[in-house]
């Protein structure tokens, strides 16, 4: 339940250029509105599972896109059920949207990739909950090396700077080396990635698939004396997020999706920092940084 000012779960990814929502809870136009988040460029949504806290937010964005007369596709990844809801509410209030809406089924669990472009993949973490229900993990790709500018001789040929970019030497008309490529060139920057894991009873299962994820949201519903609540509806402890992040050698850890029950989340923090101490709370509109 939304409390203390604490909304349901969305998160809005910015990649190299690309917007991502990640799940879509009750409220979340009016978040993204309020955080000045450029929602219109978002062409994918993915959501978790359909538990209310995680999508009943998408038909105001859905409606709200729709009267902003989007026309680019928009691409709704979901366990079964989704296109059936959705359809159904545009159904019922006559509305044919001014974009298509293409729905892509996630399969039970199961680990695929299920978005790739020239920069990133994403692929589903599949998650132990009540309902069917997948994370994500959101891997950016090699990244092109990087053009040293102070060692770049003068007058080469735009091609043959694409051909720096790309790993290779520069050559002549004839093939002769002129320049070699680590010469004149740094190595790429590091490709990130960030795995969102919610919501989820403690499963070492899905360890692997992240190990040595750069960031890992993981939810931490509950603290450790209510762990008999977290069992029974199928979520984790902060203490079993910070377990999860440590048995994965993540670099840090955002902790999310905080019972109603609690008003104050210091011990929440304080629990998951005994166990992984680079762990920090994932509050109502912090933006969060993956250096490169
Ligand atoms: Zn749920």
């Amino acid at each position: 339940m939304p409390a203390y000012g604490r909304h349901p779960t969305a998160q809005f990814i910015e990649i190299q250029n690309r917007s991502f929502l990640v799940d879509c809870g009750e409220a979340t136009q009016m978040q993204l509105m309020r955080m000045q988040a450029n929602f219109h460029r978002i062409n994918h949504i993915f959501i978790s599972h359909l538990h209310g806290d995680h999508y009943l937010g998408l038909m105001g964005l859905i409606f709200t896109l729709h009267l902003q007369r989007r026309t680019n596709d928009l691409h709704v990844y979901s366990h079964r059920g989704l296109d059936e809801i959705i359809t159904t509410q545009l159904r019922y209030s006559r509305s044919a949207p001014s974009f298509k809406i293409i729905f892509h089924r996630l399969e039970k669990g199961v680990r695929e990739v299920i978005y790739e472009d020239d920069a990133l993949t994403v692929e589903t973490i599949p998650l132990s909950h009540k309902i069917r229900c997948s994370g994500f993990l959101f891997k950016e790709k090699m990244k092109p090396r990087r053009i040293d500018k102070t060692k770049l001789p003068e007058g080469l040929l735009l091609q043959q700077i694409i051909s720096l970019k790309r790993g290779d030497d520069v050559v002549d008309a004839v093939g002769n080396v002129l320049y070699r490529n680590s010469d004149l060139t740094l190595p790429p920057r590091k490709s990130r990635s960030y795995a969102y894991c919610s919501d989820t009873e403690f499963d070492r299962n899905f360890i692997e698939q992240i190990r040595n994820v750069d960031l890992l949201y993981h939810e931490a519903t509950f603290v450790e004396s209510d762990e008999s609540k977290a069992r029974e509806t199928k979520h984790s402890t902060a203490k079993q997020a910070a377990t999860v992040a440590q048995l994965a050698d993540a670099g840090s850890l955002l902790l999310g999706h905080f019972s109603a029950r609690y008003r104050d989340l210091v011990p929440i923090l304080e629990e998951a920092r005994t166990i992984f101490p680079n762990s920090r709370l994932a509050l109502e509109g912090e933006e969060f940084t993956i250096p490169d």
